[in-house]
């Protein structure tokens, strides 16, 4: 009783905040979805509560194709419907670039990947759970968007931003919370692999309605990045090559020594 009561504590009291359980999702969610990521450590052992959801009118079709990367530095798991070769092969480059990105962070960890490619219009809510010693096994959904530009940027940024958080656990650094570095790490990530954010890629209006205290925390936090962001814009977006792509890799850069160079 007594160690069960402890278990639930450390889970409970050390839940990410980056979205909520499904039943709270707002209607006005992102079409990209959201991910939840709670874990608990007991010593080397980490249990991992993972849900990843991704909106659309129908659940996605039957069952999927199981496909493991090759040629990446990563291992990395696909769950598709269907994707092509082609396409297979360019998404474990962009995850794997983006888990390196998100590794700059916090140097020396790294995780293990299931990502699910979920066609355009379609609906998955997937929930695992996972038990690692010094590891963590992320899975995460994707949408599918038809728009390459917008596919290639959330998949980037949803893996630098979650492995921020499961990185920094690993890590045992308890900025692994901090929603604001987070979606950073999103937008440094997609900056250094694809090499330009297009204003579509920036965050959207704070949720204030209908949602949990961690939604809103974390949307509000998405919103005043975007707010912080949005002048670094030139013609619709943020190149590597410019003005405002300069000062976001500098930003990057600071945000990053801040955690190097603090004691805990
Ligand atoms: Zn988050």
């Amino acid at each position: 009783m007594q160690w069960r009561m402890l278990f639930m504590f450390i889970i409970f009291s050390l839940l990410s905040s980056c979205a909520a359980q499904p039943r709270s999702v707002p209607p006005q969610v992102s079409s990209a979805g959201f991910t939840a990521l709670s874990s608990s450590k007991f010593g080397g052992l980490i249990y991992l509560n993972n849900e990843t959801y991704v909106p659309g009118a129908m659940p996605v079709p039957g069952r999927p194709v199981i496909a493991k990367c090759k040629s990446v530095q990563h291992d990395i798991r696909i769950e598709h419907y269907g994707a092509s070769i082609a396409d297979l092969e360019a998404t474990c480059r962009f995850v794997s670039a983006a888990a390196s990105d998100a590794e700059r962070w916090f140097p020396g960890h790294r995780a293990k990947y299931t990502i699910i490619i979920v066609p355009e219009g379609r609906s998955i809510y997937v929930k695992r759970r996972s038990l690692g010693f010094n590891s963590m096994h992320v899975t995460l959904a994707a949408a599918d968007f038809s728009d390459r530009i917008r596919y290639r940027g959330n998949l980037v940024d949803l893996v630098a931003h979650e492995s921020f958080h499961a990185l920094g656990r690993l890590a045992n650094d308890r900025r692994h919370l901090d929603e604001h570095i987070a979606y950073y790490a999103g937008l440094c990530a997609q900056l250094d692999v694809v090499g330009s954010i297009p204003e579509s890629a920036l965050y959207g209006a704070a949720l204030i309605d209908g949602v949990d205290d961690a939604t809103r925390y974390s949307s509000a936090t998405a919103y005043l990045v975007r707010r912080e962001v949005f002048p670094l814009l030139h013609d619709g977006s943020i190149t590597s090559d410019g003005d405002g792509g300069r000062i976001l890799a500098k930003r990057c850069q600071e945000l990053r020594s801040g955690i190097h160079s603090s004691d805990d």
